[in-house]
């Protein structure tokens, strides 16, 4: 850019595109980080476009662009940068200088530049500058969009220069209407800025860390002035200005020159600069003579001159004003264009561009020897002195010009336009030319027409989370002081926004209702009404007026009796009907407290001890730059307020735990005392997605630098620890401060499971110190063995690469060398040059990135200046896959990692032992055909390529073997369980827990944090019930909820397999809650593993009768087929004494009559459909059963299909999903017979060997249907009849209430993706619950993850309606796509997942609502499905459209699904991320609104329309994929 053309149209963004050329950080002053300022938009710009910094230390660095909110203390941000050796820069308005003026001060003596737009917008105040011109900073100034560009390129060359704070001011409209500029070259850039000055300034960082010392930064230039004997700035102090100023202004209304000369001092040299005692190295003149050579530079490169003071008009001009303010050329045209009459033609124009340091002589030197007389003109509103600050320095400076300028008069100036200009001007210089001329006169408007203010206060948006908690929680009686909307008559909205401001309304308020509770007193007792009624009401009300809850209760009835008695003392107290509930009286403060605890609010609050409550939301993001600056790190108000004493404070996250909120705000209204509840919401913008703030917010809390607690002093009195935690790591202060009180021992002797996590500090050594204790062990082992050293380091994502690694490792000792296999992530980088032979393998990760415990290995190396690897020999092999990226341009990507790695080990000097190795999936052996010809080259070049008798390698182990040898799946698991050293468990019982209903996970959003601090993964468990059919009983439901709440993450998920489905199940609650879910008459036996797994029935609503008589099939056959080991029953229901619990089904044999010691090859999975709806997607499983009506309305049998199935490896044609095929009917009573025969034949012929083809679907398409019925038919021992005939219209639920045939109500809602959990605007969770307590009748989990309050009788129907309607669960207003939807879990606990799902389609589908709107398909459904990985948990193969996670944010789309779940779809696109995704979607979506027929369905038209080819079967899913062919042409 900067070597291109570049069209500048204003000055802020001339002055943004310099600031970005010449700075390695911006800090970016914004109104708000939603809404850009001037700066800010263009700053972007060049950032994503990826623009790089002229000063940058290396070629290819952008700056950093850091936005800061304008009322966060922005120049904080400036101190860790400018002490690191990077050169920052700041772009603002004005109105952030004097709130920064301590650390303007403290800043003076560093190279920052900071650029001001002077506001407000249309008539700027130069107060602004003029208040701050003592501060030590060197002040510039321009008036037009050319000299913008100049004077911000002088500004921070100067900085550069001088080694001091240059501060660029301008009115930004004073360029606006200029024609455009061309941007500055790079060459003239570099050359002004001189790039010796700038390295020689970023190689040497400043020392110290705390804002408060003295940096003692000196100029970067070599040739050092002697500095200079100033004398004791006389000038920095008001006081003294007017000491000089007053005895001559004040005598006389003029001021002669002549009658200054009393002073001796020459004015060549302001003393304005100095304001510290000691003397700063760099004098004003030295100032000066670096200003000057940049100009006179400037000048030769672009030909403009510039001068400490601009002179404008004729040398012989005996008026002049001496102007400072924003519009020049008004003036100047003004005079230039004057008559010869006009009192100030022939007049002059003097202004000053180098406004600090006031250079006297400078001025004197510009001034022609004919001027007499001095206007000072200063467009200063808010004046603190009584003579402006810039009259004052003229009159220093030319008091003691001998014969020269005999009067100087100051002027106030106000709003002067190009009609107005000549009469002002005309009206100074009469004043002017007065024999007395009057001083201070105000020229031109007062009151100027504004333009909006600088900074308009907003509430930010996301805020509203918690301010709507408090609504629901306190409803009307909820007062909120300083909150945007309220009404404050006359009071600005800054102001009624402050904490002071709100909290002087909230003393106020209490004062009034305190008063009122008198003057209720007074009339319970002497009141004048017209009855006795309302005195009896009012006495009972005044006993109870401080309790909220009595009082609330108490004040109905009051105002109903004073309403009927509506005498004038009634009317009276009506009047002030709110006061009697008693508010819960809030303040809403930011963390911009926290800077200053001492001054702000809170203090205030803290101190009063007044009985209001404090929210204060902090929004800075936990990210490791912000935990790294030491001077961005805030006080601890938690700390602060709990050390006050008298104060309850909780410490609390929205997205963290919402019923903790609910909580804390409650006990703080009912705590008498100041309350302060901190609240966590982290967030880089306004619109920033709730995604990003969850997993920010996450991060916080679940490394300890966020805790969870809460402090209530009252505690103590009823013997309870003040102190509870929340969440389960808080980080050192806060440790230190509860163990000083005792409170941690207190505390931890009532949960003593605190004790383990709470001794693990956070720190990054610790990771240092375990990699260093890997490596050592290592050495240790390797110590007596002979033969060549081999390191194998490996970085693997998906195992491969890791298991490769060990493999070679196993290998290379096998023939003699000394092998260590590490992951990447553990090894210590400093070793590497020591190293003999390395070798390493890894895979690729996202777009040709590192896999995560490769990566910070890479990063090291890639950033580094210094590796010698002279004597290392080295070789890389990376798996890739050569298709994965569809476009030709991004085939770059294919195994970039490795050659990245190979490339800069190179380029460090190491030599190969073998050349780099590349495997390719879409090689007939995968990536296998790659590594075979690459290991034995290493071999021989480590010379050990014919070593004789090697030993067989061990066979893998495998799954069947686990399951051998579980002894009946009971692995180790009771014994591990018992293991509070860590959160998990092995990977040999990873996979027996599976079969109990479990699953070990991790929480992926603080995988990579906690990584970095040295903690294990954050492991926790998901549990799967069983429930046949999905249905649940109200109690059931309530002790679900229960479950949720006290021992998983507060919420469930309704499953498409209809179960419930618990996550963040961490180990020690595990065994309790499988206990829980036993208690409430469930189990999670083969809820997942090798087994059959939770049958399926569609939940159908409209037929009860018929519906139970099919349901009782899909509980008998998942009965019938439950493994009979009883070590579920042993390991979970047995407490830890070895005493049973109660035990439901209790089994007594370890003999499984159906399965065998080795259960299933894979997953079973089996499903019920009652025509006409496939809302189970019965073609989906290995088993479908298709019921068939008898003409008597009862069942009759099923029609029997085989080998559906959804699982699929991406871009593994030998994988794929497969719709089920018919086998025939079967009688009712032989269902399940039938059932375990098709499952024993799959037992005995299913592929045991390679888990990725061993799924009935696969044994079925390689037997072919025929032998496959022949061999069940065999076993079962009679034929099946012929297939009788059905109808499909649908698979998605039928949403609303419908009345069966006996009359009963079954209401179909909304549940989106299943998630059942409340938040700040849906309390969905705690409706659901209220619901539960009162509903006779059952819920029916549907397959598309809703939920149906099922069977209400008529007399029952209102009280559930409305509690439907209270909680919004009756809400079905959602469009058709929406409703027809559905995502699988995936992030952040699913260990497969590749993308979001769960918390991304929603999303989408709110991105894709308008389209649909403008084409006329807001109601019609169209099935659209989501999952995170090829797994296909959601079953997107049968969707009309599908999105299919490949990577992180990319995804696959297939399109063609049958709307019945009849027809598989087909691949579209690969590869596509969100914008991709929409113009894609928005362009089909409005070609089927205009093309497609009569009720013709999406997937249809799509294939009718040739987008796509139909699936007929799953074995041609890979064929005729559009890209395939593209591909091929
Ligand atoms: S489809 Fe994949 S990502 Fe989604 S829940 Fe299933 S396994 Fe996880």
């Amino acid at each position: 850019m900067a070597g291109t053309l570049t069209t500048i149209t204003t000055p802020e963004q001339a002055v943004a595109r310099i600031a970005y050329l010449s700075s390695d950080v911006v800090i970016s002053v914004q109104p708000s980080l939603a809404s850009d300022s001037e700066f800010s938009s263009h700053l972007k710009q060049l950032a994503k476009q990826k623009e790089q910094s002229l000063v940058a230390k290396t070629s290819d660095a952008v700056p950093e662009i850091q936005s800061v909110r304008h009322n966060n203390d922005p120049l904080l941000s400036v101190f860790t940068p400018i002490r690191s050796g990077q050169l920052v820069s700041v772009t603002t308005t004005s109105s952030i200088l004097l709130p920064s003026v301590a650390h303007l001060y403290m800043l003076a003596d560093l190279p920052v530049v900071v650029h001001v737009a002077l506001g407000p917008k249309g008539f700027p105040d130069y107060s602004a500058i003029t208040s701050i011109r003592n501060s030590g900073w060197t002040f510039l100034q321009s008036w037009s969009l050319q000299e913008a560009q100049d004077i911000a390129l002088s500004a921070h060359a100067l900085a550069i220069r001088s080694g001091k704070g240059v501060i660029h001011f301008f009115d930004p409209s004073s360029g606006a209407v200029a024609e455009s500029i061309e941007g500055a070259s790079a060459d003239v850039v570099r050359a002004v800025l001189n790039l010796d000055n700038v390295r020689r300034f970023q190689s040497a960082p400043i020392s110290g860390s705390g804002i408060y010392a003295d940096d003692g930064r000196v100029a970067v230039v070599s040739e050092q002035p002697e500095p200079l004997a100033l004398s004791s700035g006389a000038a920095t102090d008001p006081a003294a200005e007017g000491e000089v100023a007053s005895p001559l202004l004040t005598s006389q209304s003029s001021v002669k020159s002549s009658q200054q000369s009393e002073t001796s001092t020459p004015p060549s040299v302001s003393t304005a600069t100095t304001i510290e005692s000691a003397a700063p190295l760099v004098s004003s003149e030295d100032i000066y003579k670096y200003v000057t050579g940049i100009w006179a530079q400037l000048s030769q490169l672009v030909g403009r001159q510039y001068n400490a003071f601009e002179w404008t008009g004729p040398e012989s001009a005996e008026n002049t004003i001496f102007l400072f303010g924003s519009d020049v050329s008004l003036f100047s045209d003004a005079i230039a264009k004057a008559q010869s009459g006009d009192s100030f033609a022939g007049a002059g124009i003097i202004t000053p561009r180098l406004y600090r340091p006031w250079l006297g002589a400078k001025l004197i030197d510009t001034l022609p020897k004919s001027v007499k007389r001095v206007a000072v003109l200063e467009q200063v509103s808010r004046k603190t002195t009584k003579w402006g600050p810039v009259l004052i320095d003229v009159l220093t400076s030319v008091k003691s010009a001998v014969g020269g300028v005999e009067t100087i008069v100051g002027y106030q100036l106000g709003y002067i336009t190009k009609d107005s200009v000549k009469q002002a001007l005309s009206g100074v210089f009469q004043n002017l030319t007065l024999e007395k001329p009057v001083q201070n006169l105000e020229v031109g408007e007062r009151e100027v027409p504004q333009e909006t203010s600088e900074y308009d206060i907003s509430k930010p948006k996301l805020e509203l989370s918690y301010t709507k908690i408090l609504d629901q929680l306190f409803g009307s009686r909820a007062f909120v002081a300083n909150s945007l909307d309220s009404d404050n008559a006359g009071v600005s909205r800054t102001i009624s926004a402050t904490p002071e401001y709100g909290f002087g309304s909230l003393l106020a308020r209490k004062e009034r209702r305190q008063k009122f509770v008198a003057e209720v007193k007074e009339a319970a007792s002497n009141g004048r009404f017209l009855t006795e009624v309302p005195k009896r009401a009012l006495a009972k009300w005044v006993a109870s007026a401080e309790d909220a809850k009595k009082s609330e209760e108490a004040a109905e009835e009051v105002v109903s009796k004073l309403a009927i008695d509506n005498s004038t003392p009634a009317k009276a107290l009506l009047k002030n009907k709110a006061f009697f509930r008693k508010q819960s009286l809030w303040l809403v403060g930011s963390d911009a407290w926290a800077y200053d605890l001492g001054n702000s609010g809170l203090h205030q609050v803290l101190a009063s001890g007044e009985n209001v409550n404090l929210l204060i939301i902090d929004s800075t993001p936990y990210s490791e730059r912000a935990a790294a600056d030491a001077n961005r790190r805030k006080k601890d108000i938690g700390l602060y307020a709990m050390n006050f004493g008298n104060a309850y404070v909780a410490s609390t996250a929205v997205y963290s735990s919402y019923t903790q909120v609910l909580q804390a705000m409650d006990e703080a209204d009912k705590f008498n005392g100041p309350s302060i509840v901190l609240a966590y919401l982290p967030y880089f913008g306004e619109h920033e997605s709730p995604l990003t703030i969850l997993a920010e917010t996450k991060k916080a809390v679940d490394i300890g630098y966020w805790p969870l607690y809460r402090w209530n002093p009252e505690n103590e009195k009823k013997g309870e620890p003040n102190f509870s935690l929340d969440s389960e790591r808080i980080k050192k202060e806060l440790k230190a401060f509860l163990d000083r009180d005792n409170q941690l021992t207190q505390m931890m002797r009532k949960d003593p499971q605190f004790g383990a996590v709470l001794d693990q500090d956070f720190g990054t050594e610790i990771r240092a110190q375990q990699k260093r204790k890997a490596k050592d062990a290592y050495n240790q082992l390797l110590e007596g063995l002979f033969g060549a050293p081999l390191t194998i380091l490996f970085g693997s994502d998906g195992g491969n690469a890791q298991a490769l690694a060990k493999r070679l490792g196993t290998r290379g000792r096998a023939r003699g060398l000394k092998t260590i296999v590490m992951a990447m992530e553990d090894y210590p980088v400093e070793d590497l040059p020591t190293e003999e032979n390395i070798v390493f393998i890894t895979s690729t990760a996202g777009q040709g990135e590192f896999p995560v415990n490769g990566k910070p290995l890479w990063d090291t190396i890639k950033d580094s200046t210094e590796l010698d690897l002279a004597s290392v020999k080295y070789s890389v092999f990376c798996l890739g896959d050569s298709h994965y990226w569809p476009r030709k341009e991004d085939r770059v990507y294919y195994n970039k990692p490795g050659k990245d790695l190979d490339r800069v080990l190179a380029n460090f000097g190491g030599s190969h032992l073998a050349p780099l190795g590349l495997g390719d999936d879409q090689d007939p052996d995968g990536y296998q055909t790659g590594y075979s010809e690459w290991e034995p080259k290493l071999w021989e070049a480590l010379g050990v390529s014919k070593v004789d008798g090697l030993p067989d390698e061990p066979p893998p182990i495998t799954n069947e073997d686990i399951k051998i040898s579980s002894n009946f799946l009971r692995g180790t698991i009771a014994e591990e369980l018992l293991d509070t050293s860590t959160g998990a468990i092995s990977a040999f019982n990873q996979q027996l827990t599976k079969f109990h209903g479990t699953y070990m996970q991790d929480d992926r959003d603080v995988r990579d944090e906690r990584k970095a601090q040295g903690l294990e993964p954050a492991y926790s468990f998901m549990i799967r019930c069983r429930l046949p059919g999905g249905v649940s009983t109200p109690k059931q439901w309530v002790q679900m909820d229960d479950i949720a709440n006290e021992l998983g993450n507060e919420t469930m998920k309704l499953t498409t397999r209809q179960t419930f489905q618990f996550h963040g199940v961490v180990k020690a609650k595990l065994k309790p809650a499988m206990q829980a879910i036993n208690r409430a008459l469930m189990d999670t036996l083969a809820a997942c593993g090798d087994v059959n797994r939770n049958v399926m029935c569609s939940p159908h609503p409209s037929q009860s009768a018929y519906h139970r008589e099919v349901y009782s099939w899909s509980k008998k056959i998942s009965e019938h087929l439950l493994p009979a080991t009883t070590a579920y029953h042993e390991i979970w229901l047995t407490d830890y004494d070895g005493k049973k619990t109660q035990v439901a089904g209790d089994a007594v044999q370890d003999f499984e009559p159906i399965y065998g010691s080795t259960y299933l090859p894979r997953k079973f999975k089996i499903s019920i459909a009652i025509p006409p709806h496939n809302d189970v997607d019965v073609y989906a499983h290995d088993i479908g059963l298709i019921a068939i009506k008898g003409n008597d309305g009862h069942l009759l049998g099923f029609n029997l299909l085989v080998g559906g199935g959804m699982g699929a490896t991406h871009n593994n044609k030998k994988t794929y999903p497969q719709t089920g095929r018919t086998l025939g009917f079967v009688k009712a009573d032989q269902t399940h017979i039938a059932c375990e025969k098709v499952m024993l034949v799959q037992r005995d012929h299913g592929d045991r060997k390679n888990r990725k083809h061993a799924r009935l679907k696969y044994t079925v398409d390689d037997l072919t249907v025929d032998v496959f019925r022949s061999k069940v038919e065999e076993l079962w021992g009679q034929p099946f009849l012929p297939a009788k005939p059905f109808h499909f219209d649908s698979n998605v639920d039928t949403f609303g209430w419908i009345k069966d045939e006996t009359g009963m109500n079954h209401f179909t809602m909304f549940i989106e993706n299943g998630r059942i959990e409340d938040t700040a605007d849906f309390q969905m969770k705690t409706g659901l619950r209220e619901i539960a307590k009162v509903h006779k009748g059952e819920f029916r989990l549907t397959p598309n993850q809703h939920l149906i309050l099922s069977n209400v009788a008529d007399e029952d129907l209102d009280t559930l309606k409305k509690l439907l309607a209270q909680y919004k669960l009756d809400n079905l207003h959602f469009s058709g796509l929406r409703l027809s939807s559905s995502a699988c879990v995936a992030f952040p606990t699913c260990g497969l997942a590749m993308a979001e799902s769960e918390r991304y389609l929603p999303v989408l589908i709110s991105k894709l609502e308008a389209c649909l709107e403008e084409n006329g398909l807001r109601q019609d459904s169209i099935i659209m499905r989501m999952t995170g990985c090829p797994n296909g948990c959601a079953r997107p193969w049968l969707a009309e459209v599908a999105f299919v996670g490949k990577a992180y944010g990319a995804y696959n789309m297939y399109l063609g699904g049958g709307y019945h779940g009849q027809r598989l779809n087909k691949l579209y696109r690969s590869s596509i991320k969100e914008d991709e995704i929409l113009e894609i979607m928005k362009g089909l979506l409005s070609r089927y609104a205009k093309e497609r027929e009569q009720g013709e369905r999406f997937g249809d038209w799509t294939i009718r329309a040739g987008i796509i080819k139909a699936t007929t079967d799953g074995r041609n899913f890979h064929e005729g994929v559009v890209e395939d062919e593209e591909e091929e042409e």
